[in-house]
């Protein structure tokens, strides 16, 4: 039994899950792994899609590099996809929803356009990723989340540092 939970936020790119990750782990204390960063940094990775514009992120180097600290607990892991990670790591998979529209703003700021921006707005109609985090683990310790404005953001924050305070005070 890990001492302190696991947490997955996930979600369709420019949902915010890094940005509540941070806040999250600065409100709990929890560490935070953007796992594409841990790939660029770690090059765990088989090169880059230049149709995606992507590192072609290599799932078994990242679940080696991950299964100790994993294990340990207190971690909070932020990627855009969820159904290659060892279901037994983590505690609560977190799902963030942004309306369309709000996403499309989102991400033509950062930049994105054509079938990329396209593919990722049709990913968020779709639901893929709840989808995705449904098939993947209980469907108890999986929670959709409106993350549309910032004060969204600050309630999803709270309600998770809520749950992980209760978390550590029963286990
Ligand atoms: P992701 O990591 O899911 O791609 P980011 O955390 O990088 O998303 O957020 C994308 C952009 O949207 C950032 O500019 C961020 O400040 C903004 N953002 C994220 N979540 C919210 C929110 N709930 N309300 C308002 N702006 C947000
Ligand atoms: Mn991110």
């Amino acid at each position: 039994m890990r001492s302190k939970p696991n947490i997955l936020v996930t979600g369709t790119p420019g949902t915010g899950k890094t940005t509540t990750s941070s806040a999250l782990a600065e409100a709990t204390h929890l560490r935070h792994i953007n796992i594409g960063d841990l790939v660029k940094d770690k090059k765990l990775h088989d090169g880059w899609d230049d149709q995606l514009q992507c590192y072609i992120i290599n799932e078994d180097l990242v679940c080696d590099e991950l299964e100790d600290i994993m294990e340990e607990g207190g971690i909070i892991v932020d990627y855009h996809g969820c159904d290659f990670f060892p279901e037994r790591w983590f505690d609560r998979v977190v799902v963030l929803r942004t309306e369309t529209s709000v996403l499309y703003d989102r991400l033509s700021k950062r930049g994105y356009a054509g079938a990329k921006l396209t593919n990722n707005i049709e990913c968020e109609i779709f639901q893929e990723l709840l989808e995705e985090a449904k098939e993947s683990y209980k469907e108890e310790i999986v929670v959709a989340m409106k993350s549309d404005t910032v004060e969204d953001m600050n309630r999803n924050v709270s309600e998770i540092t809520e749950w992980v305070s209760s978390w550590s005070s029963t286990a």
